[in-house]
């Protein structure tokens, strides 16, 4: 027996649900792509992901995945034998670092721990340290999808500037752009990166970069470029260019129409949708935890992403609860990943989400604790519905 049929929820940290604007969006044959239509919403584009990015500096788009736009970001900037300092926070900054040391950078990690925040302070320690200024850029994401780590990119940037430290600031924005805020001039951040299917809404295949002055100096020397990442080659008049060869004609209808949306919603309020939401899921964990088994993996509250929950799981199995969501209830969570393997689900909450979706979603992970005995504090999603009764005002 299930109680499961029709669409089944993703309540996974990407691809993420699209709205259905944004699927018909892309419902029409391709643009020629030397028309005036093509340059335009190309134009429109550009201009809106450095909205989003909130910087006066220059965006491109990439057909790729997140991993590709990390290697957009890194072969721009970076000559061989670069020193780069990846700040751990769990497991994608980490990742980010493996694909720079593959590219043959010098690669440090300020070691971190899995169930915190990165601290500005050790960041300070460490670039006062390297005095001859031997690390030439700082990597670091802003949510951290495994651990489910929230960064402060903004103390994070004074810090370097306190230290006096020339490196690139680079942040991976993949988890959080459109969902939370982010302030790349305003916060010293010298390069961003992010993708289309988490807050964007969109489906996979687009990666985003965002670059200011100074990484552009960077990019002048860096001996690392190669033709389709580089943005000289980009630069170009003729718009193929743009996107080195064809544009992804029906993913860039699709973004415009998520992006659309996210203006006709306002960015604040998104951010505060997210907030609200993001809240409630804590709520249930909280609740949940009462029972010893489930917890939150971010051990202060001020560190946890509006975006993502991951839930750790002590004495169960944490598939059994998502095998049983899934296959019971047509809820997909996400699972534990790298050093969480085994011992943590998660619940995303960025993007197209609502509280129907939200709400449904805790629900059904109770289901699951209920079916599969997992002891649990009780009405974890009363919880969340009291705090947005409580919270989202008549
Ligand atoms: C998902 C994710 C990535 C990787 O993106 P892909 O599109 O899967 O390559 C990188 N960084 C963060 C923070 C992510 O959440």
């Amino acid at each position: 027996m299930t109680v499961r049929a029709g669409r089944e929820f993703l309540a996974i940290p990407g691809p993420t649900t699209m709205p259905d604007q944004v699927l018909q969006a892309m419902h029409r044959p391709a643009l020629d792509i030397y028309s005036n239509e093509m340059v335009e919403l190309t134009d429109s584009l550009l201009r809106d992901l450095s909205r989003l990015f909130a910087t006066q500096g220059k965006s491109y788009i990439y057909i790729s995945n997140g991993h590709g736009a990390w290697e957009a970001t890194l072969s721009n900037v970076l000559s061989r034998g670069d020193k780069v300092l990846v700040l751990e926070s769990g497991r994608f900054a980490i990742g980010w670092g493996q694909a720079a040391a593959a590219m043959g950078a010098e690669v440090e990690v300020l070691k971190g721990d899995w169930r915190r925040a990165i601290r500005p302070a050790e960041v300070e320690e460490r670039l006062r340290r390297d005095k001859e200024h031997t690390i030439k850029a700082i990597l670091v994401v802003q949510v951290d999808t495994a651990s489910g780590a929230y960064n402060d990119i903004e103390a994070i940037g004074k810090a370097i500037k306190a230290a006096g430290h020339p490196a690139l600031y680079m942040v991976d924005t993949v988890a959080s752009l459109g969902c939370m805020p982010f302030e790349m001039d305003k916060w010293y951040v010298d390069v961003a990166m992010s993708g289309s299917q988490k807050g964007l809404m969109t489906p996979p295949g687009l990666g985003f970069v965002a670059a200011n002055d100074r990484a552009w100096d960077a990019h002048k020397k860096a001996d690392l470029r190669t033709p389709y990442w580089d943005w000289t080659e980009r630069e170009g008049s003729e718009h193929y260019r743009k996107y080195a060869g064809t544009a992804p004609v029906h993913l860039l209808f699709a973004l415009r129409e998520a992006i659309n949306m996210l203006h006709a919603e306002g960015l604040e309020n998104a951010f505060e949708r997210h907030r609200l939401l993001g809240e409630a899921v804590r709520r249930a964990v909280a609740v949940w935890g009462e029972g010893q088994v489930l917890g939150f993996n971010i051990a202060e509250p001020a560190e946890r992403s509006n975006t993502v929950t991951t839930v750790t799981v002590k004495g169960a199995d944490p598939a059994a609860i998502q095998r049983y969501a899934k296959e019971k209830c047509g809820v997909v969570l996400g699972t534990g990943i790298g050093d969480l393997q085994g011992q943590a689900f998660r619940i995303a909450h960025m993007g197209h989400v609502n509280a129907p979706m939200i709400l449904g979603t805790l629900a059904v992970v109770e289901v699951a604790l209920t079916a599969l005995n997992i002891p649990h504090g009780k009405a974890g999603a009363d919880a969340a519905i009291q705090w947005l009764g409580e919270n989202v005002k008549a």
